[in-house]
């Protein structure tokens, strides 16, 4: 994921809320583009939900099976028993 000023224009429209700001950041990620009007719109829009316990995951995470979790804690309450925090 990368994460730089939005280039040109000097008015930006939000793709989570609609706001219209003057520095908006560009976020990509796997391909996704987004234009966002403050981190809290960018990460309600590209960050993962925990598999267990739905919370955004802002951080490292960890995956498993393709499903990604806030913390070794949650892998484990749903059986992943071979996952440790890496942060
Ligand atoms: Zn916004
Ligand atoms: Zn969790």
């Amino acid at each position: 994921m990368s994460i730089a000023p939005a280039e040109g224009t000097a008015m930006g429209v939000c793709d989570v809320c609609g706001n219209t700001y003057d520095k908006m950041i560009a976020v990509t990620s796997g391909g996704m583009v987004g234009n966002f009007d403050s981190f809290e719109c960018a990460i309600q829009a590209m960050a993962p939900s925990c598999a267990h316990c739905g919370c955004r995951v802002i951080g490292h995470g960890v995956e498993s099976d393709g499903r990604i979790f806030c913390c070794a804690h949650c892998a484990r309450e749903v059986g992943e028993h071979a996952l440790t925090d890496r942060a």
